[in-house]
């Protein structure tokens, strides 16, 4: 008997060791930069699907069995998760990924955010009370992103943190050649107007010069109205605006309806990984964006 429990305790001292620690992020591109540092060094999983709208992810029993078997929750923050998150992590009851614990990684915290309200309030149905949080469709923040992730798993993690740092020299070194590549192609877009259905790709519009001259929604997660349109129609007569940006989870009629008014194409931007079946990792959803603004 006293040798069958020696021999589990060995067993179970030998399988903790080797056990791959469970990374959930909330979102596709937040797996995608994980898989680039970590690679199958851990189990890591994502709540949100790509195609969903990140405002409003449904509460599926199976989030919180991702949650609840956590050892590291990884999220972008500002309020994005905040209709969504909160309940869920109630649900999982896992003390070690909360806010402030070694087991949880904020990446709203690495920036200065934009369009930042002067008075913090969700009136009108506000889903942006404390600026905007889609600063990952900037590429040049990325690999801070990166250096941060690769942090977080040197800490929970420690016998693999070499692997960790060397896959995150080479990511940073592949990355600065592929923004190479995107900024030169970006560069015929400066200056442009552009209109969009949410302040979604208002960080990626930014770093390349382009001016986003009104939005579909009246705020943001608000949506469209007539007379709202009607004004970005009006604006569209005397200036010339190249395109109109949407996702896949917004509704199309606001957008076809604005695009025939005015004649300007509307184009369908991935706004996470695997919101469309080519852009299959975080690679890839800056390749798909450039590809639709530039060819
Ligand atoms: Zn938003």
């Amino acid at each position: 008997m006293r040798v069958l429990s020696t021999l589990f305790l060995i067993l179970g001292i030998f399988l903790t060791a080797n056990a791959k620690i469970n990374v959930v992020t909330t979102y596709p591109y937040i797996k995608s930069i994980v898989k680039e540092i970590a690679k199958d060094k851990v189990n890591v999983s994502s709540l949100s699907d790509g195609k969903w709208d990140p405002h409003f992810v449904p509460a599926r029993p199976s989030l919180v069995v991702k949650l609840r078997n956590a050892d590291l929750l990884i999220i972008n923050g500002t309020q994005i998760e905040i209709g969504w998150l909160p309940p869920l992590l109630k649900r999982a009851n896992n003390g070690k990924i909360l806010p402030g614990k070694a087991g949880f990684l904020d990446l709203s915290t690495l920036f200065e955010l934009i369009q930042k309200p002067q008075v913090v309030s969700r009136a009108f149905g506000d889903v942006h009370p404390q600026g905007n949080p889609h600063f990952y469709l900037d590429p040049v923040k990325i690999p801070k992103m990166a250096e941060a992730i690769k942090e977080k798993l040197c800490a929970l993690d420690t016998k693999n943190c070499s692997f960790y740092e060397e896959n995150l020299k080479s990511f940073e070194k592949s990355w600065n050649n592929h923004l190479t590549k995107w900024n030169k192609k970006m560069k015929k877009l400066e200056g442009s107007n552009a209109f969009e259905y949410h302040r979604m790709f208002d960080y990626f519009f930014l770093r390349y010069k382009i001016n986003v001259a009104g939005t579909l929604e009246p705020f943001p997660g608000i949506p469209p109205t007539t007379s709202h349109l009607l004004k970005l129609i009006q604006f569209a007569k005397s200036h010339k605006v190249s395109f109109i940006a949407y996702a896949v989870y917004n509704p199309k009629d606001p957008v076809e309806f604005l695009s025939k008014k005015t004649g300007i194409k509307a184009i369908l931007f991935p706004h996470d990984v695997n919101s469309l079946p080519q852009v299959k990792d975080i690679y890839s959803l800056f390749d798909e964006i450039v590809r639709r603004l530039t060819e």
